[in-house]
């Protein structure tokens, strides 16, 4: 149990994420978490509509996750990657080789989605600089995206709702383009890539790669766009020789109802970023794919190798449970249970979409949000969240859930209708 000195200690000494040091906002401690159920320190449980930030796809405290990091913690829970290898990092480079789209195949394992978008953002830049053409160093993206908070994924994030604004000075310019504006299942306007389109026409001598969220827009806007857009951007990228970059972090591994969302629009990127439910959310663990042909390039350049290597890089406990988080995505027919949940959200959520505060209701494979007209405040609405039992944690004007593949109907129903009366008896 969780005593006030401890929460007192949390307020005065402890960063929570986008937290303040003199304004610290109420703090809920939890004692464990099981299923889709999170069990606060004072007794209530709570239906966890977050998965905490996309990574818990199979619910917490899962039997046969906790038996894969047990059976390695016992082996060795790391070692490093230079120089050695072991079988859970060979195992899981194997099976991500297999799901993602050909012809991806090198893999580089890194230790968050963060860095992941880093070395991404390398390889590209590595890749141009071994092809003999440096000048390509510039990155291009679209508005409303989110990479990440270090200062290469910053540098592409959403100037504005990217969260960083004020360090705007210091990050390397690069090119954007408006979001995507056609809507996932909206008819395609060829317009909404012009801009794009112009842009690349015009720098693509000096543009490395174009960085995007496929589909999902997550952070920066919560926004589904058409796999059409998509498909443009793939093709011209193609005809002026950019590469595409995929950020499939948020999306990656069922989320948006294809195991990548990239494959709504049928396209490969060059390189592919995975993170957040690789490891079925136990621990920080993330990938950068890319292909031979990238792969061998950067090896002929100058420095001969790619330049990065977490200290922590291919960690064995990670790498074993990432395993087992994989193994039971294909066992549990996760297709057939985010369509299930998409069904349930849609019809959920729908009685928000005629309320006066609400702008906007959508929903996609296992991602559900409504948009308000006003931004909330979170502090306030999360009260009224945990009075009918729900973790949601909305940011802005989005309040959005993405539940565990595993929440059964009931609990569902649940979460919908506790959020859609939230949304109701909000008083902003
Ligand atoms: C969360 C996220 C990241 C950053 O991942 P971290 O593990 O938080 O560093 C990057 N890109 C996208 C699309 C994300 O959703």
């Amino acid at each position: 149990m969780t005593t006030p000195e401890q929460i007192a200690f949390d307020q005065q000494h402890i960063w929570h994420p986008y937290s303040s040091m003199i304004n610290p906002p109420p703090m809920y401690p939890v004692e464990s978490a099981s299923g889709v159920r999170i069990k606060l320190s004072d007794g209530r449980e709570l239906i966890d509509g977050m998965a905490s930030w996309w990574s818990v796809i199979h619910g917490y405290n899962h039997p046969e996750l906790n038996q894969a990091a047990h059976e390695q913690i016992d082996k060795m829970s790391h070692v490093m990657f230079g120089g050695l290898t072991h079988e859970p990092a060979i195992e899981l480079c194997r099976k991500l080789v297999e799901m993602t789209p050909e012809p991806l195949d090198k893999v580089f394992l890194a230790d968050s989605g963060s860095v992941a978008v880093e070395v991404a953002i390398k390889m590209a830049l590595q890749y141009w600089h071994a092809a003999g053409k440096p000048e390509k160093n510039r990155l291009l993206t679209v508005r409303n995206g989110y990479h990440g908070d270090t200062f290469g994924a910053m540098s592409v994030c959403d100037p504005v709702t990217g969260m960083h604004e004020i360090f705007t000075d210091v990050l390397p310019k690069h090119f954007f383009a408006p979001a995507p504006q056609t809507a996932f299942d909206a008819e395609w306007d060829p317009e909404d890539i012009s801009e794009l389109c112009s842009l690349l026409e015009k720098n693509h001598n000096q543009i490395a790669a174009l960085i995007l969220e496929p589909i999902v827009q997550g952070a920066g806007g919560m926004r589904f766009y058409s796999p059409e857009f998509l498909i443009a951007a793939k093709t011209l990228c193609d005809e002026h020789n950019v590469l595409l970059i995929a950020d499939e972090i948020a999306t990656g591994f069922g989320r948006s109802g294809k195991l990548f969302a990239c494959e709504h629009a049928n396209i490969t990127p060059d390189i592919l970023c995975v993170g957040k439910a690789l490891t079925g959310g136990y621990m920080s663990l993330a990938a950068t794919l890319t292909t031979s042909h990238i792969g061998e390039t950067i090896s002929k350049g100058g420095a001969g190798c790619f330049m990065h290597g977490p200290t922590f890089m291919g960690n064995p406990l990670a790498c074993a449970v990432a395993n087992k988080s994989l193994e039971l995505l294909q066992k549990n027919d996760w297709q057939a249970n985010v369509l299930r949940i998409e069904k349930g959200l849609k019809d959920g959520l729908q009685a928000a979409s005629t309320l006066n505060s609400v702008a906007d209701v959508r929903c996609l494979g296992a991602i559900g949000v409504i948009e308000m007209k006003e931004a909330v405040n979170t502090t306030e609405i999360q009260k009224l969240f945990i009075a009918r039992g729900l973790w949601i944690r909305p940011f802005g004007k989005l309040v959005y859930v993405m539940p565990s593949y595993v929440m059964n109907n009931e609990d569902l129903e649940h979460l919908t209708t506790g959020m859609v009366e939230s949304v109701m008896a909000y008083r902003g």
